[in-house]
């Protein structure tokens, strides 16, 4: 049975001592709901902060994830984070291709390639996120970039390496905007997402592989999307700043 994931991208957001804030107030929720054993509660704070997080986490069910990851292992590469870094201080997961990171530093499908590869070559999880700007969906084409996306991205692996990879769609015109795909949106997306690992890899990936929505999703809308079938969680944004907004999103899966 694949895991049901709610996972906070805290992006540029809390500093040290609302951070910590922010995570005792999820652990005091926490206590509250019985999580499913199958599900899955992840924390992805600012580099600077994953330290404290991962130290904070110990004793919790929550797991914390780096927002982005460099693709080269170590050297001279001013500003970036290893996944050597990473690992040392117990993170095992990073979000990879965030739309935010497609569009304001430029990362390509051929960059993404790589840092999968340098991920998963640590061992560790990659949350890859991908989905279409509006004008994709207007014309029509959002099926043909998502495919795009994951094919230039990931198709290159081995079928065991999907074990070590959660999907996020996340289309760009849902990000932050308040605007909503309808959860029929979303299952007819992660429907077709589903169908492609399975012609590629077959049954066994496809039917494990956990799809997770991104895109405004709140308290309100949450259990309406991940009432479909296809859907396996979500990739929160501005709702994860909040304890009782995402332990009310965790609540819905
Ligand atoms: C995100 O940044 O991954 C995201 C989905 O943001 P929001 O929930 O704020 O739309």
């Amino acid at each position: 049975m694949r895991a049901k994931i709610v996972a906070g991208n805290w992006k540029m957001n809390k500093n040290l001592s609302e951070a910590k804030a922010l995570i005792k107030g999820l652990k005091k929720e926490l206590k509250k709901v019985k999580l499913d054993k199958n599900t899955r509660v992840v924390i992805a704070p600012s580099s600077v902060n994953l330290r404290s997080a991962v130290n904070r986490t110990k004793k919790s069910v929550i797991e914390v994830a780096a927002q982005n990851v460099s693709h080269e292992k170590s050297g001279a590469f001013t500003g970036e984070v290893s996944v050597d870094m990473l690992n040392d201080i117990g993170v095992a997961s990073s979000i990879v291709g965030h739309s935010e990171r497609r569009t304001y530093y430029g990362e390509t499908d051929a960059l993404l390639a790589q840092k999968v590869d340098t991920v998963l070559g640590k061992g560790m999880e990659a949350i890859f996120c991908f989905g279409e700007q509006l004008e994709d969906r207007k014309s029509n084409n959002h099926f043909k970039v998502v495919e795009s996306q994951i094919k230039n991205a990931l198709f290159h692996l081995e079928a065991t390496s999907f074990s070590n990879i959660v999907l996020a769609y996340e289309p760009v015109w849902a990000i932050g905007t308040g605007e909503t795909a309808s959860p029929e949106q979303a299952q007819e997306m992660h429907k077709f997402i589903r169908s492609l690992l399975k012609d590629e890899y077959g049954d066994k990936v496809a039917d494990a592989m956990s799809i997770l929505y991104g895109g405004s999703v709140k308290p309100a809308n949450a259990e309406e999307i991940f009432s479909k079938p296809d859907v396996d969680g979500g990739l929160i944004g501005g709702a994860s700043l909040k304890a009782n907004d995402f332990i009310e999103i965790v609540k819905a899966i």
